[in-house]
Formats: C-alpha cells, structure tokens, sequence
C-alpha cells in the first residue's frame, strides 16, 4: 500500500538531503520519491548518504514543478516547521498517518502525496496552499526546524507504523531467548511453594533468618517475589543459587551438615 506514497522535495539544495531521505524512505518502506527541480541532482553526496538506498534515487522522478509532482494525488500533505501566515488544517505526524492510510484503504487507487521544502525557507505560501493538510513535527518552538531528511524519517516512521499496526504485524522484533519457552511459562503455585520453602530454610542456616524471630520476614519476601512473575527458567536460576549456597556453607541440599 506504501507504494501509492510518495514523497516530494521541493527544490532541494543539498544532494546530500536528497541521499538521506531516500535512505530514511527505504528504511520506512516507501520507495516513491519526486525530486521538484533540486538544485544539484545527480550528484555523488546524494549516492552516498543514501547508503545502499540507491533504487530509490535511481527510481525518482525529477519534475519542473510541484504541480506535476502532485497532479494525480487524491491527497497532498505539505509538511511545515512553522507557518503563522495562513490558517490551515494541521495535524501533527500520528495524525497524518492516520489520514494517509485512511484514504489508502478507502480508494484502492488513491495516490498520496508528502511533501518537504527547502532547506533555508520550506514551502512557500502557494505551495502549502496546493496541500489539503499541514503536517507540523511537534518540535521545540524556540528550534523548530528539523534537517530535511530528519522530517521525511519522522513522517515515514509514523506510517510505517501505523502501517503495520493496520496489517495486524508486529511492530516489536521478537528476541527469543536461547533456552526455551520455559522462559514464557510462570512458575506455578506448587514450585513457588518449595521455593519458600528452600529459601526459608537457606536463610535460618545462614542465621538471616532466627526461627524463634522470624519477624514477617517470610511473608515480607513472598509479598516482594509475588510482584514479579516469575518463570521457569528464573525458577531453576533462584533454586540454583539457593542450593549452590548450601553447598558453600556446607550444608547438603538435604538439609544436613556436611563433615
Ligand atoms: N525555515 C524553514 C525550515 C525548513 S526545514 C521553515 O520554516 O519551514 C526543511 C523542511 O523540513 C521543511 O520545509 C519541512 O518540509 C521539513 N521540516 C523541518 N522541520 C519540520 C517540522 N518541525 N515539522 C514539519 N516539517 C518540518
């Protein structure tokens, strides 16, 4: 769906820009890109800030005006660091994304267009004009103005994820952890159990622990293990610690002291 966005730079001066939103394109998934008369293009520092996002720069379209960047999209968004001169719609980058993939699954046709000034002035009052919506990155008010392909990353990041939170993907990488799914199973009751009871007999032979004072320190401690979940794998860890102790202070697990 991504692919009916695309992203406009009107008049770009520094090749480099171009580089680094296309690479901040590529890393969103969006490949569009419409370069509206940039001022050095090609050029190497474009290839080389695109850092291996060179399809999308080989791919791009370079037109005279902004009026033919546009001129099949359904919806055009003017992005703006800051523009008191005309009152406008504004939406902040959540909410364009909203708008974006809104319209996306309304019209299964629809061409979208996100489009990003130049670096020293933005986008002029005429061109912010030909845009239905004015997209503000709610940045500080006394530094407003991001780097140009900084802006095209935080707009593409919130589609993307908007995106996949639509398509019903995942938007956190998966690390499993190298043992196993115990890691996912909570300890249950029962082996919670024996490990009070491993602890409360650990702590009385290491006299932490004065059965004649025992002093809440139990229920102390199964209330502060209780705010946890613990899961298998932490299970075996506790245990572990409990009879390696044990051993150190040379008692068997049994409970018995060593000769
Ligand atoms: N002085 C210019 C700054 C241009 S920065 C101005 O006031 O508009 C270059 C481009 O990056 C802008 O035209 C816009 O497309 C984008 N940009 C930078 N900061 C932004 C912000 N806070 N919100 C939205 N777009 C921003």
């Amino acid at each position: 769906m991504l692919d009916r966005v695309r992203v406009v730079l009107v008049n770009t001066s520094h090749p480099g820009n171009i580089g680094g939103a296309a690479r901040a394109m590529k890393n969103m998934g969006l490949t569009q890109l419409v370069l509206v008369d940039p001022e050095r293009y090609p050029d190497p520092n474009a290839v080389a800030r695109a850092s291996g996002a060179d399809d999308v720069l080989e791919q791009a379209h370079v037109v005279a005006t902004l009026e033919e960047a546009i001129a099949d999209c359904v919806l055009v968004m003017g992005t703006s660091a800051r523009d008191r001169r005309i009152p406008w719609p504004v939406v902040d980058p959540r909410e364009a994304a909203e708008k974006v993939m809104d319209q996306l699954g309304d019209d299964d046709s629809a061409q979208i267009a996100l489009v990003f000034g130049r670096e020293d002035s933005g986008l002029t009052s005429d061109e912010l004009q030909r845009c239905q919506f004015h997209v503000h990155i709610p940045s500080n008010p006394e530094f407003s103005s991001l780097n140009l392909a900084a802006a095209v990353q935080v707009v593409a990041y919130e589609l993307r994820m908007l995106s996949l939170q639509r398509q019903g993907q995942p938007t956190k990488m998966h690390k499993l952890e190298t043992t196993n799914r115990q890691n996912e199973i909570p300890a249950t009751a029962q082996e919670l159990e024996r490990y009070y009871e491993h602890l409360q007999q650990v702590l009385v032979e290491i006299g932490f622990l004065d059965p004649e004072k025992p002093r809440q320190l139990m229920p102390r401690l199964r209330r502060l293990y209780g705010r946890v979940r613990i899961n298998q794998v932490e299970m075996n860890i506790l245990r572990g610690i409990l009879t390696e102790t044990q051993k150190a202070i040379g008692v068997q697990a049994t409970g018995e002291r060593r000769r």
